[in-house]
């Protein structure tokens, strides 16, 4: 495509990007278990029109725009109260979960260089089902990611993450859940390894971060996973997942404000004068900021309860029907990812038919699996959901599916 020479109608692009949405996944009805968090059309509308009232306005701008800088500590504030944070805990809104976990990982690595705890080769000791994104800032920060395996019930297994444990390791990492299995590894554990040898903790609540919360109120059986464990150093929380704020909004949150210290970058050898920044990007959308701001003041306690508590008994109806499948979940997830498969079913033949029922199927690859993360469009959707597992089951065992050896895809 070339760029168009006069300009093309303001109708016309409409058309054309409605035309083009068109051979999209129909996430609305459901139809995916991944990349969507959806909590009503209420909800949705708040977070637009918010994003619509700072559109143009750029969070690096604090100067021109201090209400976006208020906006940002408010919401802070509020994840920090969520999330146990004493009155020494501070953070930043990101981008996302990927510039939490960078950040986050930036921090340990130049408070472990200035204290001279460790010199080179440092390293994260993280349990197998933790995000790529800790990888993925290694390869960018200069640091080495051990991925240790996991116990059988698919969390840290934190004898073994001690075992690793070297003089260059400088941070621990536990999930809250994994997005694999949606399990929560054992935070109060890897916390007092990580105090009896001294290095930094990061919790990864990207995806649990604004539901556990909600779910430990509602008597889940969730255990501690954040800042009123003493050891967690940081955590990341994305709000824009189960906090249901618009996309492009995440937290990094430090339990002591001279660990967030290490997170700014500041420079001046130029010609334009001082230039700070606290995060990993330069312009910010001033949208995600107050989107997120709005989305956190219209639910409040009562609507994330709310939420959860539909989220939760989506799941549990979700694992029943799968149970009289003969499919097995898991681990025992207890927030809003699911996993289930079991050894007699073939599982890259059952998520083809079901991608032929319409469906986008989420996989996962150890064990064989299929993946969910639910949201309230799995609402209505998550009957025909088992319908049609039902049926793909049948339709692999009768052998009227092609097999199929497609791998697991994020
Ligand atoms: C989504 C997710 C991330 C990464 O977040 P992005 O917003 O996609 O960058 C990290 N960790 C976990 C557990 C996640 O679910």
């Amino acid at each position: 495509m070339q760029l168009s020479d006069e300009g093309i109608d303001a109708a016309e692009i409409r058309d054309r990007l409605a035309m083009a949405k068109g051979g999209d996944i129909d996430w609305k009805n459901g139809r995916v278990g991944a990349y969507i968090h959806y909590a009503g059309e209420d909800v949705l509308q708040v977070a637009k029109d918010a994003y619509l009232a700072y559109f143009s306005e750029n969070g690096l701008g604090s100067r021109a725009f201090p209400s976006l800088v208020q906006l940002e500590k408010e919401v802070i504030d509020m994840t920090l109260g969520l999330l146990h944070g004493s009155k020494w805990a501070c953070g930043s809104m990101t981008t996302g979960g990927t510039e939490s976990i960078f950040l986050a990982m930036k921090s340990a690595r130049d408070r472990a260089v200035s204290t001279g705890s460790a010199k080179q080769d440092l390293q994260v000791i993280a349990p197998r089902s933790a995000h790529p994104a800790f990888d993925k800032a290694a390869h960018s920060l200069g640091m080495q990611v051990v991925r240790v395996p996991v116990n059988g019930d698919f969390c840290a297994d934190v004898a073994a993450m001690e075992a690793a444990v070297t003089p260059e390791t400088v941070m621990l990492v536990g999930s809250a859940p994994a997005f694999p299995h949606g399990v929560i590894d054992p935070i109060s554990d890897l916390a007092e390894l990580a105090r009896q040898r001294k290095v930094w903790l990061h919790v990864d609540a990207c995806v649990g971060g604004f539901i556990a919360p909600f779910a430990k109120t509602l008597g889940a059986g969730i255990p501690d996973f954040d800042f009123s464990i003493e050891g967690v150093t940081s955590i990341s929380a994305d709000l824009h997942k189960y906090g249901f704020a618009a996309k492009g909004a995440s937290t990094v949150l430090y339990a002591r404000a001279e660990d967030f210290a290490f997170q700014a970058f500041k420079f001046d050898d130029w010609q334009r004068g001082a230039y700070a920044t606290q995060t990993f990007v330069g312009t910010r959308p001033g949208g995600a900021i107050a989107a997120a701001w709005a989305v956190m003041n219209y639910l409040g306690k009562s609507g994330y309860l709310g939420t959860t508590r539909r989220i939760l008994a989506i799941r549990e109806s979700l694992e029943e029907g799968l149970r009289q499948l003969g499919l097995q979940v898991f681990g025992n997830p207890k927030l809003g990812i699911v996993s289930f498969g079991g050894g007699e079913f073939d599982i890259p033949s059952i998520a083809k038919a079901m991608e032929q029922k319409g469906w986008l199927v989420g996989r996962i690859s150890e064990p064989q699996g299929l993946h969910l993360m639910l949201n309230l469009t799995h609402e209505a959707a998550i009957d025909q959901y088992l319908d049609d597992l039902r049926t793909s089951i049948e339709e692999v065992r009768a052998g009227s599916v092609a097999t199929s050896d497609l791998s697991a895809t994020y």
